[in-house]
């Protein structure tokens, strides 16, 4: 077994994945190959290959119509097996985790998900892991002959795929397989748009976290206020999406998004390591908080001490007139 293997749906996280592969790679005395699945991933193999990996498995069956993980862990097994995989990495979204398990059971292999750092130690290949909550970091060294790692995205930046030292591939290197797929146990009978609002945090360059300093639902409206203000999405902690104030897709955090944006604006938010660990990567992180102990400021670059209720209508003020 000479290669480690990546894939993911979403092209950032393969990228991403593609990025860790190359660094591991010489370590591990591996090859980088990576692999697309589905009718529409014959761009995001070109990509991959452009980027370094090589060769890039690219399986187009209709049995992988709406990628169903029982079918796609079929495919990547197909893959793996022909790759000479000893590592795969996916990663570690909804989907990447269900698939994950389902590959690892096909290969027999070892298998992490969650991965907040991947690194070589001794010979074996180490993946940390929050635990208990986020309050401390778990290492788990992989010690199976296979192995399979779905890694939490953001962990690794997409741009440093096809870094110093890849030798960059050609559309030939993208190798077309046809292992002959089952036909999927779940049908795709209709698609329908997502219902309410959806928002891109881990996407997102500037953003205005509200927390429970907020003391009631409307109030929501001074953030809104606030992000428009700053060109800036709107997030919160888990306590806002519990009340039913926010939608969970705005959540930062261990159970929502990780975020690095440019600017990271903390409004009533203490600073719980279950939140922090979803913006701590911000470029600049600003806080406003009453209490001058909240944790949050350690991590401030600039805060106000003060009663949000006075000082968020001020800002929103002075950056109209900027
Ligand atoms: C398994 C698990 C997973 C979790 N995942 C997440 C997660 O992904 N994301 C997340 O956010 N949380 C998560 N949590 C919850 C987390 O532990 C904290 O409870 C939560 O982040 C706290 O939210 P908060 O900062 O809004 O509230 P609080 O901790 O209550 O802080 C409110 C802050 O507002 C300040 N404040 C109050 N009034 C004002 C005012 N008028 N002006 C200015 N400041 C004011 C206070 O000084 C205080 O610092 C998780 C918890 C668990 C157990």
């Amino acid at each position: 077994m000479t290669a480690i293997l990546v894939y993911s749906e979403q092209l950032d996280t393969a990228l991403e994945l593609l990025g860790a592969a190359q660094t591991l790679a010489p370590q591990l005395d591996l090859t980088v190959s990576a692999a697309g699945l589905g009718a529409e991933a014959a761009p995001q193999a070109a990509a991959l290959a452009a980027r370094g990996a090589a060769p890039v498995y690219l399986c187009t069956e209709p049995a992988l119509e709406g990628l169903d993980t029982g079918v796609a862990a079929q495919a990547l097994a197909h893959i793996a097996e022909q790759a000479g995989a000893r590592l795969v990495l996916l990663g570690s979204t909804r989907r990447g985790r269900a698939l994950a398990g389902r590959l690892a059971q096909r290969l027999g292999a070892g298998c992490v998900t969650d991965a907040s750092s991947l690194a070589v130690e001794d010979g074996l290949l180490v993946a940390g892991r929050y635990n208990l909550g986020g309050a401390t970091v778990q290492r788990e060294a992989l010690t199976s002959a296979v192995q399979v790692v779905a890694v939490m995205p953001k962990v690794f930046a997409a741009d440093e795929a096809g870094g110093v030292g890849t030798v960059v591939a050609g559309a030939d290197a993208i190798v077309d397989v046809s292992p002959g797929l089952a036909a999927p146990a779940v049908r795709v009978v209709d698609r329908q748009p997502r219902e309410g609002e959806t928002v891109d945090l881990a996407a997102a360059a500037r953003i205005v976290g509200v927390g429970r300093g907020l003391a009631k639902r409307d109030d929501v409206t001074l953030g809104e206020g606030l992000a428009a203000a700053l060109g800036a999405e709107l997030a919160c902690t888990k306590s806002l999406a519990d009340f039913g104030w926010m939608s969970d897709d705005r959540i930062v955090g261990l159970s929502g998004a990780k975020t690095s944006p440019e600017v990271y604006l903390a409004v009533g938010i203490s600073g719980q390591v279950q939140h922090t660990v979803g913006m701590a990567q911000a470029r600049v992180v600003a806080v406003v908080n009453q209490d001058k102990d909240a944790p949050i400021f350690a991590l401030a670059d600039y805060g106000v001490i003060g009663d949000l209720y006075q000082i968020v209508p001020a800002l929103i003020e002075r950056l109209k007139t900027l």
